[in-house]
């Protein structure tokens, strides 16, 4: 039995059902697109969250995780409503939540025990939630035969996390989780939500893509997203198109002619140019040009650093030092002001920019951050 069976076992008295894996993500270009109607560019890592489950059918539901402290949640499925004290106080929610938006659209899970561990790290942009989302959205999908499909549970995760947790992410985390394939990047259009699984097999090329943790999270990036979500609508009404996404890249500059308010203009100009960045990154890996890619990412960091604003130093340090130290390209990745970086290089230098990445934060008197390698890895599935 696996240990997350034995410890299902330990606590519920019986084995579960069965045990399912979701990863985490990270973003390899597209970032404040997704509220934007544009494109996305995730890959999934070869961190995940695992769930062990039992079926249960008396409208009970009962909920652990081997990573918080505080015993077992248990809830009433008919008693689940959003923004409660449980979406407010802490993890329960994002399980209870994705029971909750099942029922929402008409499925009748009536209860389950669940036990969940994740080695996705949390607060690190790296997408935990959606994890955790996902992974127990599959398990009941297949405990109660609903037969929904990865992109449909990836809505129904959303869902959880939008209504009933209270987080207003886009649809690019969830799709991650449930959908990337392994040596694949996944092109996703958030507007009418078609996929593409895009090559990209780093080690096929000698390449490794870091991901730099560096351990912060700025209290500023609380109502960032909102003031730039904001911001963009307000772009799009002032340039009369439904969404940023239907600037072309090619008429930017007269676009941005057209707008009086200068920080309007900077958000504009960070969307409009991403999209393109995205359309340049595929076009490099279809036509199996990798290595190019890197510094499209150091392009996107500039822009998302001077253009949106949503760096700090610590992100900045991470693209300054992993570049001079002959990285292909680096990049913040997610919502900023804290969280991951990702750095592009050939795989043979991965430890001189390890290094060199660690002396600069250790020079500046920064937290050290924490670096892994993200080998583009499949999207949820059943264990065992
Ligand atoms: P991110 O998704 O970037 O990691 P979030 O703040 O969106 O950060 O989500 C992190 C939250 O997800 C945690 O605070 C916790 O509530 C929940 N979470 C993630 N992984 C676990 C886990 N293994 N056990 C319990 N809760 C988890
Ligand atoms: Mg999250």
């Amino acid at each position: 039995m696996s240990r997350i069976a034995a410890a299902f076992g330990e606590l519920y008295g019986a084995e579960p059902d069965g045990v399912w894996a979701a990863p985490g993500r990270v973003n390899l270009i597209g970032e404040y697109t997704d509220f934007n109607d544009g494109f996305v560019m995730p890959l999934a890592l070869p961190h995940t969250a695992l769930a062990a489950v039992s079926r249960r059918d008396d409208g009970v539901l009962r909920l652990h995780s081997a990573d918080v402290d505080g015993g077992v949640v248990q809830l009433r499925t008919d008693e689940l409503a959003p923004l409660t004290p449980l979406a407010h106080g802490g993890w329960a929610a994002y399980p209870a939540g994705v029971v909750w938006a099942l029922r929402e659209a008409g499925h009748a899970i009536a209860g389950a025990d669940i036990h969940v561990t994740s080695t996705v790290p949390t607060g690190a942009g790296l997408s935990s939630s959606a994890a955790l989302e996902v992974v127990t959205a599959l398990a009941l999908n297949d405990l109660y035969d609903l037969g929904l499909s990865a992109p449909q549970l990836a809505v129904i995760a959303q869902r959880a996390e939008n209504a009933f947790v209270g987080v207003p992410c886009g649809i690019m985390d969830q799709t991650a989780s449930a959908c990337c394939t392994e040596g694949h990047a996944l092109h996703l259009d958030t507007r009418d939500l078609s996929r593409r699984q895009v090559p990209f097999d780093l080690a096929a090329h000698d390449l490794a893509l870091l991901v730099v943790d560096t351990r912060v999270k700025h209290a500023l990036g609380d109502g960032a997203y909102a003031e730039r979500r904001e911001g963009c609508e307000a772009g799009a009404r002032a340039l009369s198109v439904r969404a940023l996404r239907d600037v072309p890249y090619a008429s930017l500059s007269v676009a941005l002619a057209s707008l009086p308010d200068e920080r309007i203009r900077r958000y504009v100009r960070h969307v409009v140019s991403e999209n393109n960045r995205v359309d340049r990154v595929i076009a490099l890996l279809d036509a199996s040009d990798p290595r190019a890619v890197g510094p499209v990412l150091t392009e996107g960091h500039a822009s998302l650093r001077d253009d949106l604003r949503v760096s700090c130093a610590e992100l900045d340090l991470v693209v300054e030092a992993a570049n001079a130290a002959g990285a292909l390209g680096a990049r913040m990745t997610g919502g900023g002001f804290g969280g991951s970086a990702i750095v592009l290089a050939e795989a043979s230098l991965t430890d001189t920019i390890t290094k060199s990445i660690e002396t600069s934060f250790a020079t500046a008197s920064r937290t050290p951050p924490r670096i892994f390698g993200a080998i583009p890895s499949g999207g949820a599935h059943r264990i065992a």
